[in-house]
């Protein structure tokens, strides 16, 4: 297996550094790319790389930057297959799934290169005569991008094609176990013509390699997506710096679904089996809990066990897969300690709830069981804390204020959402509800690239919003111009 480069102003395989292997979740066995181990002096490099390539990119036209982007969206819809593919094989998920990441990117990238173009600035009336007023957006400088491995093509997309359209340069870290993808969506960058230094990555650890971006004084700005522990110690970093730099943290969630006595039961079965398994669960904005009422419990535990029984697990390259692995060994742990801890709070464990085993197919991979507790209460750790697996946590409520409180009751604060025919139902419980997006008859999970994404409370630092025209505001500054004439 070939050893994969990084890109420090360019792509270079710095062969004194140590390669660690990348393995297919679904069979460990498979090694799919060696990546280098960076130090801190290399991301600190690929920092002056972007710093250095700002003084140029920033003072591109928005037409330009429009080509190159239109461009990498060509690119990338004529490998769509084969970028699928690595996807699937270092990440695990299905390849519609795989896809559907694919496509997100290709949109995203025409999606802001026609908005940049479009112009971002106001003029304001003023109070003195013969004077206009103006607004500008200017980009930042270099923007650091530190992402997690559960959507590594359209997650670290998000962040950086609204970075890069506005004028900014990036240093980008994947997560260390989906360095692949990673490596082929800058490649497409370069590919379409981007000049060198504009978007840099780096592989290695969070300790080096993550904390020289977080703490780099040449860093002008900092997107993170990861767990809620990590985006506290971020912040606590960037705090102590006392550095008045922008900092976006976009962190976990524990998702309800709540089935209205007025809802459609299949369809909310439905919706929560998709956005709880599909995925394998590895999604921030996955259901991780159904709120059902208390009279019709049995009935929708019976139906959601029968529609779960037909979830197809196995490897995501597969046909007729719904769930893949899980990503890691590390995540496969966590999943099955917190399977322990359900049974040990007392939940009621009535289906799945064990790993996969037996068979060539699953025995080298890091399958689990689709798996629901009934019986959970808001005060088990499992309501509480976010598991980011295939597991459902089934909880009864009796009025809609009781379920809009057991939605608010963790420390998160991303997606809810209601099954209901009750438009006023409907209504109230998106305004009661403490979080950044509300799903009506949706999947928690599925989001739009055009529609402005972040969540509250331990969900993120809710500053800015990701994706949507919002993102534009995230990495531009407003400069106000009076003049007199
Ligand atoms: P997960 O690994 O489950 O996606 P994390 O929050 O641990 O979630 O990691 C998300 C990303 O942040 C990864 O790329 C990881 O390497 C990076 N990271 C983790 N800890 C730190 C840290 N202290 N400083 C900078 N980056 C970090």
């Amino acid at each position: 297996m070939s050893e994969r480069g990084v890109f420090i102003g360019k792509l270079i395989i710095p062969r004194d550094r140590e390669f660690y292997e990348v393995r297919n979740p679904a069979d460990t066995r498979q090694v799919i790319a060696k990546f280098p181990r960076l130090r801190r002096d290399d991301a600190r490099e690929a920092i002056g790389k972007a710093k250095e390539a700002f003084s140029k990119w920033s003072k591109t036209l928005p037409v330009e930057r429009a080509r190159i982007l239109y461009k990498v969206a060509d690119i990338i819809e004529s490998r769509a297959d084969e970028l699928a593919r690595t996807l699937t094989l270092e990440e695990g998920k299905t390849i519609p799934d795989s896809m559907f990441e694919v496509v997100r990117t290709i949109n995203l990238l025409r999606f802001y290169a026609g908005l940049i173009t479009r112009g971002q600035g106001k003029v304001i009336p003023s109070q003195d005569k013969n004077t206009i007023i103006m607004t500008n957006r200017e980009p930042l400088g270099v923007v650091s991008v530190i992402t997690p491995w559960n959507f590594p093509l359209s997650l670290p997309a998000w962040k950086i094609i609204p970075a890069i359209a506005t004028g900014n340069t990036v240093v980008w870290k994947p997560a260390s176990i989906t360095p692949t993808i990673a490596y082929e969506l800058v490649k497409a960058f370069y590919d379409a013509g981007l000049p060198e230094g504009v978007l840099n990555l780096v592989t290695g650890s969070a300790s080096e390699v993550g904390d020289e971006l977080v703490t780099n004084k040449d860093v002008d700005a900092l997107t993170f997506t990861g767990s809620l522990q990590t985006g506290k110690e971020i912040n606590e970093k960037v705090g102590k710096m006392n550095r008045f730099i922008r900092v976006q943290l976009e962190l976990g969630g524990k998702n309800a679904t709540v089935l209205s006595r007025n809802g459609d039961v299949n369809l909310a079965v439905e919706l929560t089996v998709r956005s709880a398994f599909g995925l394998t669960g590895q999604a921030c904005t996955a259901t991780s809990r159904f709120l059902v009422p208390e009279d019709m419990h049995d009935e929708v535990l019976s139906k959601l066990v029968e529609r779960t029984k037909k979830i197809v697990v196995g490897n995501g390259l597969k046909n007729g897969v719904d769930m893949g692995p899980l990503a890691s060994k590390e995540q496969y742990d966590k999943i099955l300690s917190y399977i322990e801890i359900g049974k040990s709070e007392g939940a009621k464990l009535v289906y799945g709830g064990q790993p996969i085993r037996g068979s060539e197919e699953f025995d080298y991979g890091y399958f689990v069981m689709p798996t629901i507790f009934d019986g959970v209460t808001p005060d088990m750790r499992i309501a509480k804390e976010e598991i980011f697996g295939p597991v459902l946590a089934v909880m009864t409520y009796r009025t809609l204020d009781e379920a809009i409180d057991i939605v608010n009751s963790t420390e998160y604060g991303l997606i809810a959402g209601i099954v209901t025919r009750d438009i006023s139902e409907a209504a109230k419980f998106a305004e009661g509800v403490k979080v950044g997006v509300v799903k009506v008859n949706k999947p928690t999970i599925g989001l739009e690239p055009w529609v402005p994404y972040g969540g509250v409370k331990g969900s993120g630092n809710d500053m800015y919003k990701e994706m949507g025209e919002e993102a534009i505001e995230f990495f531009t500054r407003i400069k106000a111009i009076y003049v007199g004439y």
